[in-house]
């Protein structure tokens, strides 16, 4: 079974987010369960120098793009015993930002078209599966059926396009699909692609793909009704019968607090964990007063993450006998409000605006609790990493945090973090006073909880063997 794995980044490459974490850990699951699978990526002039001079140029071509002939060069490279393919074009990758460029829409047509293009100069692998992510691969299926149909090399390539984030489609104007993207001016294509006046190249994807998969169970079936759909619920509901939802892993060697370089002491058991809580409290400039339960935001600061609920309850969290240490940077609006609370609050209340990956470690292995209360999440990576630190999630039940959290059971001590069900600042509330209640009682229930955290299972382990079993059936249905 040989899978091309198309994503836009992949650690340590290049991770702006969640996806590249994906990018990065997911192959190496594959690889480690029998699939030969090799991934392909931009060659963004941001990916490191060392991890740039590794690469061997393998081939150069021209990919063509409507009129265009561009420049590609198709450069490789072994890293972490998996197979890199890097697409290389100064024009379009060399460039300050990964996204939000203007011409995105071309970059990543580009992008889509070179990949196609490569396949044809690798040496000794043929892919059964083009295994592509999100919007910015999403053309890849619609280019193989649209311009490669007749290739006897493709005939029997399958494709499947996972959705991390349906809020990304790649939304453009209709010139883009004639002047970029040359594809056929009336018919199905046509149909597939037009999206009120405009075209969208995530719905073109699902309607040409194989198979469709999301990050969870829950957001699977979530995307189909319109809350959640982004105005694709219609197509996602015609389309259920091949699409599944598959829980993202984390990657245990990188998130495992025993080996973990970041934090200030490795540990294997909740009771070893504590002794980081005073030292971040002493970094940040917070009381050292161990006592105190540490709720932690680590977070892009959009409103995908439900940060309005936590917001609108900041004067009665600051009431409470609690710290709170927010890393996060995003929209002003939140950056403003925390920054506000944090001011007013000092000896309460710490607020980092920066990326830091380090620090987001040190925020893991401190805290006691961990606040995830999103609006939407298709799978979530936070509170999976949280639990694997002994830092207890409070998540709203929404996508993967629902298929990820087990709630607390006062009754039977089973359960590994908290949740509430309706997007709703009250309830939020009610579900922190209530894990600070359980914190600060003189029994060892908190200890248990946050021992069951730690031993939940989300390594890729699992996620890797349900892709294969999907791989499988995709082939099945060629023979
Ligand atoms: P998303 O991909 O939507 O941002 P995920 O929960 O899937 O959400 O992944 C977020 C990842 O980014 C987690 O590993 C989290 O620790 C990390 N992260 C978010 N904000 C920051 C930050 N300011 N500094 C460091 N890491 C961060």
């Amino acid at each position: 079974m040989r899978v091309l794995y198309v994503i836009s980044e992949a650690d340590p490459f290049i991770k702006t987010g969640g996806l590249g974490e994906v990018g990065g850990s997911f192959p190496l699951a594959l690889k480690k369960n029998g699939v030969e699978v090799r991934v392909i990526l931009p060659m963004y002039s941001k990916i490191a120098l060392e991890l740039k001079e590794k690469a061997a140029l393998l081939a150069s071509f021209k990919v063509p793009l409507g009129w265009r002939r561009q420049y590609c060069g198709l450069q490789e490279l072994i890293h972490r015993d998996v197979h890199y393919y890097l697409i290389d074009n100064e024009y379009y990758f060399s460039r300050p930002r990964v996204y939000g460029e203007y011409d995105d829409a071309e970059r990543f047509g580009f992008f889509n078209r070179a990949v196609l293009e490569s396949i044809h100069r690798f040496s000794n692998f043929k892919p059964d599966i083009l295994h592509c992510n999100d919007w910015h691969t999403a053309l890849i299926p619609v280019m193989l059926k649209e311009f490669y149909s007749s290739d006897l090399l493709f005939i029997n390539i399958r494709t499947l396009l996972t959705i991390h984030n349906l809020n990304y489609q790649g939304i453009y104007p209709w010139e883009i699909y004639f002047d970029v993207l040359g594809l056929p001016e009336a018919g199905l294509c046509y149909q597939r692609f037009s999206f009120k006046d405009v075209i969208n190249f995530l719905k073109a994807g699902i309607l040409y793909a194989d198979r469709i998969t999301t990050v969870s169970p829950t957001y699977a079936s979530e995307i189909q009704h319109p809350y959640y759909g982004e105005e694709l619920e219609c197509i996602l509901t015609a389309k259920k019968d091949l699409l599944t939802g598959i829980l993202n892993g984390i990657d245990y060697e990188r998130y495992n607090p025993q080996t973990d370089p970041y934090i200030y002491n490795r540990y294997g058991s909740y009771a070893q964990k504590l002794q980081n809580k005073p030292k971040l409290q002493k970094d940040l400039g917070l009381p050292v007063r161990p006592e105190a339960p540490l709720l932690a935001v680590i977070s892009r600061l959009v409103p995908q993450k439900g940060l309005d609920l936590l917001v609108h309850i900041m004067p009665q969290i600051m009431a409470m006998d609690v710290q709170m240490a927010v890393l996060g940077d995003g929209e002003a609006q939140y950056e403003n409000s925390f920054r506000y609370y944090a001011g007013l609050n000092l000896d309460k209340m710490s607020f980092i605006d920066y990326y830091d990956e380090a620090l987001a470690h040190k925020f893991y292995a401190a805290a006691d609790m961990v606040l995830v209360p999103s609006r939407y999440e298709p799978c979530g990576l936070t509170q999976m990493i949280a639990m694997r630190y002994g830092a207890i999630p409070i998540v709203r039940e929404t996508g993967g945090l629902k298929d990820s959290v087990i709630p607390f059971n006062k009754f039977t001590g089973a359960g590994n973090g908290f949740s509430f069900a309706n997007y709703n600042a009250h309830e939020l509330l009610y579900t922190v006073q209530n894990a600070v209640g359980v914190f600060r009682e003189k029994s060892s229930r908190w200890e248990t909880l946050a021992e069951n955290a730690m031993r939940s299972d989300f390594s890729w382990e699992r996620s890797a063997k349900l892709y294969i079993d999907l791989y499988t059936a995709l082939l099945e249905q060629l023979s």
